[in-house]
């Protein structure tokens, strides 16, 4: 089969490699139908995430067709159309126990991509299949699901759960990327009375009305504080969430939130942050990290095929799976391109 292999840092090919064979009892193979890029992948490729060795194939999200399961596979069957989720799970340790996934300690979490082969290929060996995969309900497109692969339920779950949104919140926003824009989505399921976004890009900020963005500040002639102090009566944000992933904004959403707020930082970073303390210490500031456990997955599933949530605006530029050199350069170039969320799908 094809796929879209990592050099080592800077380099990557779409080329020849021998197909995925199941390796577990619990392993299950699918054909990818679609697949995507994710921010994550771009950093992998500057050298960000050294654990990913070269050889290794990427990409976390897909959708696709089960064509063989293992033995002790429960709930799959060959011809099943199912989501891969960027987390696998084992099921059985004690952070899989709680729901929390993306701690798995059996052998699962973030793997896909990472630390075995990943989902940008024509096929994609599946750990522990049954818990990390969601069956496909019928009348939701492979673009309506794709997304539920990672964005949505990091969104969800580290910014919009973890924060504790209430309705007549006002929410701010720092960064309105794939992930700033499916926190808007999440968010709004929650009725805030303002969702406040925060970006340097004027096409991102488009973008975020379109999705449901009351408010939007670009931070290289506007200040996003004054901004928001004007909603809340100089008190500051309900719940700040960060969506980018550098020490900047992260320091930017500390500073808009209330006293007693939360901030929820949802980026991926790979710098340090500094942190005032000598100047919210005393503000009762909550501030939590997290990678996804996908726990959601279900619920975002149910609200997309009940027209709940719709998630097709995130998907801007279409490629068939040997344009994926394309698909990169659009995708790692978004602020030219305008690209969110690209979709592959199986060469014929
Ligand atoms: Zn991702
Ligand atoms: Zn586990």
């Amino acid at each position: 089969m094809k796929a879209l292999v990592y050099d080592g840092p800077g380099r990557r090919s779409w080329r020849d490699v021998p197909d995925p064979v199941i390796e577990q009892a619990t392993d299950a193979i699918v054909r990818v139908d679609a697949v995507t890029i994710c921010g994550t992948d771009l950093h992998i490729l500057k050298g960000d995430v050294p654990e990913v060795e070269p050889g290794r194939i990427l990409g976390h999200e897909a959708v696709g067709t089960v064509t063989a399961v293992g033995p002790a596979v429960q709930t799959l069957s060959v011809g099943d159309r199912v989501l891969v989720s960027c987390i696998s799970a084992c099921g059985a340790c004690r952070y899989c126990r709680q729901g929390h996934f993306g701690q798995c300690l059996g052998g699962g979490g973030w793997i896909l991509g990472h630390l075995i082969d990943g989902t940008q290929a024509e096929q994609v060996r599946v750990p522990f299949a049954d818990n990390s995969t969601h069956k496909v309900p019928a009348g939701v497109s492979d673009e309506q699901m794709i997304v539920l692969a990672d964005i949505l339920p990091t969104s969800y779950e580290v910014g919009v759960l973890a924060g504790g949104v209430r309705p007549g919140d006002v929410v701010a926003i720092v960064g309105a990327g794939p992930i700033g824009l499916a926190a808007i989505l999440t968010a709004r399921l929650y009725s805030p009375s303002h969702i406040v976004v925060i970006d340097v890009a004027d096409a991102r900020l488009d973008a975020a009305r379109k999705f449901g963005a009351d408010t939007v500040v670009n931070s290289t002639h506007q200040s996003p504080r004054a901004v928001i102090d004007d909603l809340t009566g100089g008190l500051g944000a309900d719940v700040a969430m960060e969506a980018v992933g550098l020490p900047g904004t992260f320091e930017e959403a500390v500073e808009l939130v209330r006293p007693g707020g939360h901030v929820a930082n949802i980026g991926v970073h790979g710098a340090p942050a500094t942190l005032h303390l000598e100047k919210i210490w005393i503000k009762n500031l909550t501030i939590t990290t997290g990678l996804v456990d996908t726990h959601s997955t279900p619920t975002l599933i149910g609200l997309v095929s009940n027209h709940q949530l719709d998630t097709a605006p995130m998907i801007t530029h279409r490629f068939s799976m040997d344009e994926f050199d394309t698909a990169y350069r659009v995708f790692g170039d978004a602020a030219e391109s305008g690209a969110l969320k690209v979709l592959l799908t199986a060469s014929t």
